[in-house]
């Protein structure tokens, strides 16, 4: 039951410090509160565990949200709508803000923080199979300094914790490496908005594309609602693992999953029916899996590799060092647009030594090696101009004396995207420009640079 309000005491430090000072001077005393949204439901309910609150609401060093190279970290005190409006999250971990979204109502959304929502512990809440799917990490604070844990494992039971009573969660720590997964969160509840789940799916997997078929290379699949806390199946993710995806793969992962899951009968459902609810859910997460285009391995193992070990390997699409050092700092990439994307717009913004430095990587036009061109970007020039080598004498001279004259006028070699062009095109292409002024030479040459590196990122992506 209820009790009168003047019994209750809350306090508001204001700073990290103070509060965890108050909860160690006597620990499980003192109940911190944040956005208050379950506090305030256990309060009406006459259930609340203590009268002593601390507020722990708009502490500076709970809401932040800091996106570092590997990874980002989220304070536990940011609110929904921080996190279904903030970019790299929405780009990086769509299920998390996907999640934020269908989180009761918009007056929820900017009152409800993410600790609140791992701390109270409930198997229906909405955020957690997301943190299970991403390998989220937390970061819990006390006098005695912080600690760092797997999100996995943190909940022990039916509202049990490894959180001791004078620690708070800090940060949710997530990896960013899961550029180039499909994912798929599904909220299953009486309606969209402002119901609990019955269950609610949060599944990301990666797929390579082989002579022999789809093979799922990594699935990770984390359901709410189905057992005491929220589930990672790990079971069923290490039957499909490795696998080829077929409709037999598919039904017998759903099967997998309805033994793995421990549903029971409550108020909003029964077990029979989360646990059909939960094979259609995965069954429909491989199946997706299914249709995706196999994200390119390359990519996905580029996004992943040492900044200037990825510098490297990109470094023969483009010839430009600097290119190649900023692509690796935008990393990661999704998908083969976003690389794109960034090429031209890196490029365009390089100045006109690192072009020169990109063109001079390339070969003469009819020779086979470049100044200071590599392995891989000879054996691309090769290909590149393979109608020039079947072109007849006359032509190859005529191509050699207008490179002398080309380079005489420009002081560089001339660059032109050969891919698809006979020699006497390319003749005809070079006759013209060496008619250009400097300026515009240097432009129309800093364009074919820019269509031969993405030619280059298409068959680099190929492996
Ligand atoms: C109308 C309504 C609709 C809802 N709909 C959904 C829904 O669709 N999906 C869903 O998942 N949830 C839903 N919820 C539940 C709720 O909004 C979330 O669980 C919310 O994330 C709780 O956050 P809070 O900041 O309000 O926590 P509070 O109520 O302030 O605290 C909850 C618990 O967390 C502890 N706590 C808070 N922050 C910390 C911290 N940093 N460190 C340690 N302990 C901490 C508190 O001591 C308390 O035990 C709904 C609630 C309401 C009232």
């Amino acid at each position: 039951m209820r009790s009168d309000p003047r019994e209750y005491e809350l306090v508001a430090p204001g700073n990290l410090r103070t509060v965890v000072e108050l909860l160690a001077r006597s620990p499980g005393e003192w109940l911190p509160v944040a956005g208050g949204t379950d506090i305030m439901v256990q309060y009406a309910a006459g259930k609340l565990p203590s009268r002593k609150l601390v507020s722990v609401w708009n502490l500076p060093e709970l809401r932040s949200i800091e996106v570092l190279p590997d990874e980002i970290l989220i304070g536990a005190g940011s609110t929904y709508t921080d996190i279904r409006e903030h970019e790299v999250i929405a780009q990086e971990f769509s299920m998390l803000a996907r999640a934020a979204s269908w989180t009761g109502g918009i007056a929820n959304q900017n009152r409800g923080t993410i600790g609140g929502n791992i701390v109270n512990a409930s198997p229906a809440a909405d955020s957690l199979p997301a943190l299970l799917a991403y390998d989220a990490e937390l970061i819990l604070v006390s006098v005695r300094g912080e600690r760092r844990l797997p999100y996995a494992g943190f909940h022990t039971g039916y509202k049990k914790m490894r959180l001791a009573p004078d620690e708070l969660i800090q940060t949710i720590c997530l990896p960013r490496k899961f550029s180039g997964y499909v994912c798929r969160a599904r909220k299953v509840g009486s309606r969209n908005a402002q119901a609990i789940s019955k269950v609610c799916l949060a599944a990301l997997g990666r797929v390579a594309v082989t002579a022999a078929g789809k093979t799922i290379e990594d699935a990770r699949i984390a359901l709410g609602s189905v057992s005491p806390v929220p589930l990672r199946l790990r079971e069923t993710e290490r039957m499909v693992n490795g696998e080829i995806i077929d409709a037999l793969l598919v039904r017998r992962a759903r099967q997998a999953a309805i033994t793995e899951i421990k549903p029971i009968d409550d108020i909003r459902s029964t077990a029979k029916y989360r646990a059909a609810v939960a094979g259609n859910l995965v069954e429909e997460f491989l199946n997706l899996l299914a249709d995706a285009k196999g994200v390119s391995n390359v990519l996905a193992t580029w996004n992943l590799a040492h900044a200037d070990t990825a510098a490297a390997q990109i470094l023969p699409c483009c010839g430009s060092k600097r290119w190649a050092h900023e692509m690796a700092v935008l990393r990661p990439f999704n998908d083969e647009p976003a690389l794109m994307a960034a090429s031209d717009e890196t490029w365009r913004n390089l100045n006109e030594v690192d072009w020169i430095e990109a063109f001079n990587s390339h070969p003469r036009i009819g020779e086979s090696k470049g100044q200071g061109g590599t392995h891989s970007s000879d054996a691309w020039s090769r290909q590149e101009q393979k109608k020039v080598t079947e072109a007849d004498d006359a032509v190859k001279i005529a191509l050699a004396d207008g490179n002398r004259a080309y380079e005489e006028k420009f002081g560089r070699i001339f660059i032109i995207c050969a891919t698809g062009k006979s020699a006497s095109e390319i003749l005809e292409i070079l006759q013209r420009r060496l008619w250009n002024d400097v300026a515009t030479e240097l432009h129309e040459a800093a364009e074919q640079q820019r269509q031969i590196t993405r030619l280059r990122l298409k068959k680099w992506l190929q492996g």
